[in-house]
């Protein structure tokens, strides 16, 4: 499943809703029976997944034509002061890593970090430190799994969409997943069409073309402050213009994955697909 799609998939991230048990392989049936194509195991609170389940999970997932990606856990944190913080951070990336692959993921996702006490600059460049040397052990052991760093929406964390889109730039192998309701709180500023339209623009500009035809993004309601993200929401119940950010992404011709990471997953993430088919059905992409 690493190929490219010809399309957007749309998935969740964990466990959905109305799934009749806390497991991924269950989630993995379930969520072909709803119609959804993508799942985003979270390894956020502790990777707790054995190699044998990540085994089942990539099986799994190939006879449901589900594809995988993962999330590291929210534990790491390139930018910590701290030396033995640091390193543990990258034993723990490169974990998850492995476990990502083993379970079938194409991506895994993770936060660079905080800044801590220092400058935005000092945070940046030892984050891609840290990331070189994760990078070249990931090539090393012939890992195919894609490293994607996140764009977040707290402004005291790591990760604006200028040092993800540099980074990914800068460091073969790292690419970046797209988190538009990040975008969107880091400074409430992002959200019409035109906002959209300009942010794919500059990742083309930044990363290539290729960015947008194989991209991994994040997609939620969210509430926000000048401190930027507060909590997630569902579309509906949130600011967030999500059938402009749809069109946007359809008019330049996104292709990749969608994960939805609402409270109600299943059902933010199956309106998004519809309402996405029925854009299809209207147009044609216009440009690339
Ligand atoms: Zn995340």
């Amino acid at each position: 499943m690493s190929a490219a799609p010809d399309r957007l998939l749309f998935g969740v991230a964990g466990i959905p809703e109305g799934c009749p048990e806390d497991s991924s392989l269950k989630a993995i049936s379930y969520l072909s029976q709803t119609g959804l194509e993508a799942l985003e195991l979270e390894f956020v609170h502790g990777l707790k997944m054995a190699g044998e389940t990540a085994n089942l999970v990539k099986l799994t997932a190939q006879q449901h034509n589900i594809k995988i990606s993962a999330h590291a856990p929210y534990f790491i944190n390139l930018g910590a002061e701290d030396q033995g913080k640091k390193m543990q951070s990258q034993e723990m990336l490169l974990k998850s890593l492995r476990i990502a692959a083993a379970a079938g993921a194409s991506d895994l996702v993770f936060h660079g970090g905080y800044y801590g006490l220092k400058a935005p600059e000092e945070t940046y460049l030892q984050v891609k430190k840290s990331l070189k040397e994760i990078l070249s052990i990931g090539r090393s052991e012939r890992v195919s799994t894609k490293l994607r760093i996140e764009v977040m929406g707290k402004k005291k964390q790591f990760g604006s969409l200028e040092e993800v889109l540099s980074l990914c730039r800068e460091l073969e192998g790292l690419y970046p997943c797209l988190d538009f309701a990040h975008i969107f709180a880091r400074d409430g500023r992002i959200n019409s069409y035109r906002d959209f339209y300009q942010v794919l623009e500059k990742v083309a500009k930044k990363l290539g073309k290729a960015a947008l035809k194989n991209a991994h993004i994040h997609i939620s309601g969210v509430k926000y402050n000048q401190t930027g993200e507060l909590n997630h929401l569902n579309l509906e119940e949130s600011e967030f213009r999500y059938d402009e950010w749809l069109q946007a992404l359809d008019d330049i011709g996104v292709k990749g994955t969608i994960i939805c990471e609402s409270p109600s997953l299943t059902s933010d993430a199956l309106m998004l697909k519809n309402l996405y088919r029925s854009m299809r059905e209207k147009r044609q992409p216009l440009i690339f």
